[in-house]
């Protein structure tokens, strides 16, 4: 087993839930500042409590995130910090290793590190591809082109409650049929790498024997670049109450992922990052995913990525950070 597997090992056992700001999450970042100080990184903590360790300009951060998903897997996130630790103790370029926290609930930790300003000048993350894109080609690895704008919100639909047994079929008003030909609308409205999902559905007043009267849903839209949400959403004919635009990965880390791994699959991010905030922030960010095995699953015990396919992508993610540094 490498070191980085056995760490990746050691943090998962503090617990597979390891919620923002909990004692679980403060015990990782308590083990990964003893291996970034033995790395030979200068360890600071910062007021969200992100751990930060440098080495001389530290112009170039590696990062991810140590808190997790209800029991999740070991590799979210994590990987990412562990990554970065592994680089310095490789060679002895100028970097810093971060941490940050609460990436789960909306990137708390590294949007905190945003509005505290002092950004490097280039943010390279490793994660996880958390989706079956790498498997089905066949690709340790991929290169991340953007990361994508998401669109929220609730729809409801209105009927009229009546007797399920009594009420003629001609004459009802029932808001779940509405809503269950909204539900397919909705599947069929994405085109291209875009994505839409009901993932939450409230039926009033809910009873076997009643018509429904009520129907409340909700709406999750993802896209790449923000005319295709716009079009999205129009589509789909919903108000986001909740809205984040696209993110582009951009400049000198993207292009040297590239030409590290010239021919490796580029691919677009459908979850969020804390890459995400660092990108918005205006600082040139690249990631790079590792193909996630079992179906893609994550936010799950069965996450899982292969130590070869973790190698090979630490290798490119040396070569891209050492053409920057
Ligand atoms: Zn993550």
């Amino acid at each position: 087993m490498s070191m980085l597997d056995a760490r990746l090992e050691i943090i998962h056992a503090i617990d597979a839930t390891r919620v923002g700001y909990s004692l679980e999450e403060d015990a990782a970042h308590g083990l990964v500042a003893a291996w970034m100080e033995a790395a030979g990184l200068e360890v600071t903590v910062d007021e969200a409590k992100n751990t930060i360790g440098r080495r001389g300009d530290a112009n170039v951060w590696i990062g991810s995130h140590l808190d997790s998903v209800p029991n999740g897997g070991k590799y979210d996130g994590v990987l990412g910090v562990l990554a970065g630790i592994e680089i310095a103790e490789r060679t002895d370029l100028p970097l810093a290793v971060v941490a940050f926290r609460e990436e789960e609930r909306g990137c708390v930790g590294s949007e905190a590190a945003v509005a505290a300003g002092g950004l490097p000048e280039a943010y390279f993350e490793l994660h996880i591809e958390q989706g079956p894109v790498l498997d089905t080609l066949d690709k340790p690895f991929g290169i991340v082109t953007t990361i994508v704008g998401q669109a929220r919100g609730e729809v409801v639909f209105e009927g009229a409650a009546g007797h399920a047994g009594t009420t003629p079929m001609a004459a009802r008003k029932d808001a779940l049929v509405d809503a269950a030909a909204f539900v397919l609308r909705v599947a069929e409205a994405p085109k291209g790498d875009a994505v839409a999902t009901v993932g939450n559905l409230v039926v009033d007043p809910g009873a076997g024997n009643v018509i429904p009267e009520r129907v409340t849903l909700t709406v999750d839209a993802r896209a790449s670049t923000p005319e295709a949400l716009d079009e999205l959403v129009a589509t789909i004919g919903f108000e986001p109450t909740w809205r984040t635009q696209p993110v582009p990965m951009s400049g000198a880390p993207l292009e040297a992922l590239r030409a590290a791994a010239p021919g490796a699959p580029e691919l677009v991010s459908g979850a969020g990052h804390d890459a995400a905030s660092l990108a918005a922030a205006g600082v040139p960010s690249a990631m790079l995913f590792v193909r996630s095995r079992n179906g893609g699953i994550s936010h799950h015990p069965d996450e899982f990525s292969s130590e070869d396919d973790i190698a090979a992508a630490l290798e490119v993610l040396i070569d891209a950070v050492a053409r920057i540094s």
